[in-house]
């Protein structure tokens, strides 16, 4: 039987070669850059997150002279033929080999570690049982995170919670009566990017950020589901708030996952996907009789993944940068040039905007299109989607309290709540973007402290936008402030 003694190597100045750019090499390297950036990769295709790390990439089939110069080597292609051949030319030259998940042919393993500082926890089971040696990992991790390593026993505290939600496409209104009562007995809530901050700003929990950490990308999901766990084991009621459904596109699969490892207990919460949201605020049925009877959910990214089925209606997330290539997919698979298509950006909030055209003309034409968008294609995009009952709405943007002066039918309310200029800075949130006044139509101060609040953020206000108030006190201000004089009381 194979043993595998464990050893620290000595790897400064000495260069790591990986053959394969796929999940597996990513998997692998998450380990390794913790040690060192001293990487290249070979292979014909090079998965996109692999990209951004700065690594010496070389899009080529492997042959036997890649070999040369490297101290490690790591083979990572999914065809077995190949690792056998990689094992055997290190072997002519004396470099030792791992070939991901084949300890027969492998020189060395790698355990599952963990870093801090200067310190690693190495787990390893001698090749035999992975899946074991990473639930020791992870529990050894959890037990360090929240400081109890070395004083109780490593089984989790049962009594946290974690409730997976989805809040939604952006509507604060859509969320669920279900996730509105949870969140207000949460004790942290765990929220994404796409989460509109008029839900946070309503719940009085600790609030936790968990969008894009761009210093360290890869592992993003990896430090989110450690946070999840980390909470959770202290014994809180844990909110996980992500943006529309969590089980759409939303790796809500992977959290759960992270719980489960650490017998964590946990629901989930679904949520309105932002295919249903943009449905209905543009008035585009995904299914209607005779003319749609199957309705596909894709994505769009990354581009050399983007699928396109035999459904109706197609409908693409995550298109922000790649509608060009959608478009160009779908039409290879015949698509009738005629057919209609909608890109739909920011559904269901104040600033929804929509592009349409036929696949012909908008293959052909360039679109600036901003996140986050998604593209809706088949024949029942019906000649309503222009004068959509949501783009009638005026869109006032209440500074304050809500008067109970602008009724749902007429208006949507967008509001500016003072919290979100003050608490900017304690749960975290990066700059809160600011709205777009150019989708508004009127503006409703309640009170001083409102519009004072409102002038930290914006110097001016466009014209066409009527400005109300209930207050004369507010109006002095106002001119004062923004030098005009046109103001409603
Ligand atoms: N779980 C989410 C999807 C997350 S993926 C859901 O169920 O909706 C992120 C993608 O969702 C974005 O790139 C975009 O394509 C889409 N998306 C989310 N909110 C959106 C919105 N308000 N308008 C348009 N697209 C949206």
């Amino acid at each position: 039987m194979k043993s595998f003694l464990p050893l620290n190597i000595r790897i400064d100045n000495r260069k790591i070669l990986f053959v394969g750019g796929g999940k597996i090499a990513l998997h692998k390297i998450k380990t390794v850059l913790q040690y060192t950036s001293n990487i290249s990769i070979i292979a014909p295709e090079i998965q996109d997150e692999l990209h951004e790390t700065g690594f010496t990439e070389i899009y080529k089939e492997y042959e036997k002279s890649d070999l040369e110069g490297f101290f490690l080597v790591y083979a990572c292609t999914n065809n077995i033929e190949v690792n056998r051949r990689i094992k055997n030319d290190a072997a002519a030259y004396g470099i030792m080999v791992n070939v991901v998940d084949n300890r027969e042919l492998s020189d060395f393993i790698s355990p599952a570690v963990i870093k801090k500082d200067e310190m690693t926890i190495a787990v390893s089971s001698n090749g035999e049982n992975v899946k074991k040696s990473v639930e020791w990992r992870n529990k050894i991790k959890a037990m360090l995170q929240h400081g109890d390593f070395f004083t109780k026993s490593s089984e989790p505290n049962k009594s946290g919670y974690v409730s997976i939600i989805g809040a939604g496409p952006g509507d604060p209104e859509l969320l669920t009566i279900k996730a509105q009562r949870v969140l207000r007995e949460a004790d942290v809530i765990l929220y994404d990017d796409l989460v509109s901050s008029e839900i946070v700003d309503r719940f009085d929990a600790e609030k936790i950020y968990t969008g894009k950490r761009k210093e360290s990308h890869h592992f993003e999901q990896e430090a989110i589901n450690e946070e999840l766990v980390c909470q959770a084991l202290q014994g809180k009621k844990v909110a996980r708030l992500k943006g529309g459904d969590p089980f759409i596109f939303g790796r809500g699969g992977e959290e759960i996952e992270a719980l489960r490892q650490h017998g964590i207990r946990y629901e989930i919460i679904p949520g309105i996907t932002a295919a249903h949201g943009a449905s209905a605020y543009t008035e585009i049925p995904l299914t209607m009789r005779k003319i749609s009877s199957s309705v596909a959910f894709c994505t769009g990214h990354p581009v050399n993944k983007i699928q396109v089925p035999d459904a109706d209606t197609l409908v693409y997330y995550m298109v922000a940068s790649t509608v060009h290539e959608v478009l160009e997919a779908v039409a290879e698979k015949g698509r009738d040039e005629n057919t209609m298509v909608a890109i739909v950006q920011n559904a269901t909030c104040y600033n929804q905007k929509i592009i349409t055209g036929t696949l012909g003309e908008l293959r052909k034409s360039e679109h600036a299109v901003s996140s986050p968008a998604l593209l809706v294609l088949g024949k029942n995009i019906n000649q309503f989607i222009k004068d959509n009952w949501y783009s009638k709405k005026k869109k006032v943007l209440i500074a304050g309290e809500d008067s109970g002066l602008y009724v749902s039918e007429e208006y949507t309310r967008v509001l500016f709540s003072c919290k979100s200029v003050e608490c900017t800075e304690r749960h975290n949130h990066p700059q809160e973007i600011p709205l777009d006044l150019d989708f508004i139509d009127e503006i409703y101060f309640s009170s001083l402290a409102s519009l004072r609040n409102f002038s930290l953020l914006y110097k001016s206000i466009p014209e066409k936008i009527t400005v109300k108030t209930a207050s004369r006190k507010v109006n002095d201000e106002y001119k004062k402030l923004f030098q005009i004089l046109t103001i409603s009381l």
